[in-house]
């Protein structure tokens, strides 16, 4: 896969030492188009590997962080999700009632990461932001609060 052959690229490029653990864990989190867990990936690579751990796979899921090659995003799940960076600038509006997400587009992000630099000179890390609320639907079924 040309995906897997960019990771693994991608860290030895940056003198990365890869080990066949690694590599595994790497073509685990390629193979999937969007979010995984970190639990998820253990479950896929234990099936070709099962000698490898899940703290190898935290340590490697932090590596890939430390070289911002992969986002991390709390999706309300319980446990934190990762995407790689590749999978593009998009966000999530994501239903506390029923889990529902919403990917919306980063043009609507676009003037608030203006202005928090412009305003506060912050630069918003918003490459793959969650906004947690209400959708539509629930909202029928037992608005929340009044905001
Ligand atoms: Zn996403
Ligand atoms: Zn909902």
């Amino acid at each position: 896969m040309a995906a897997t052959e960019r990771l693994t690229d991608k860290l030895k490029s940056r003198g990365i030492r890869m080990t066949p653990q690694r590599a595994i864990i790497l073509a685990a989190i390629e193979q999937v188009p969007g979010h995984i867990t970190a639990e998820e990936i253990f479950e896929n690579v234990q099936r070709v590997n099962s000698y490898i751990n899940l703290a190898t796979v935290y340590r490697t899921l932090d590596l890939l962080r430390e070289l911002d090659l992969v986002t991390e995003a709390d999706m309300g799940t319980g446990a934190m999700h990762y995407a790689l960076r590749t999978h593009g600038t998009h966000h999530h509006a994501i239903c506390r009632t029923c889990g529902r997400s919403i990917e919306f587009s980063d043009d609507l992000l676009e003037s608030l990461t203006r202005e928090l630099r412009a305003r506060y000179r912050f630069i918003a890390d918003a490459n793959h932001t969650v906004i947690f609320g209400w959708c539509e639907g629930c909202l029928i079924d037992s608005p929340p609060a009044a905001p």
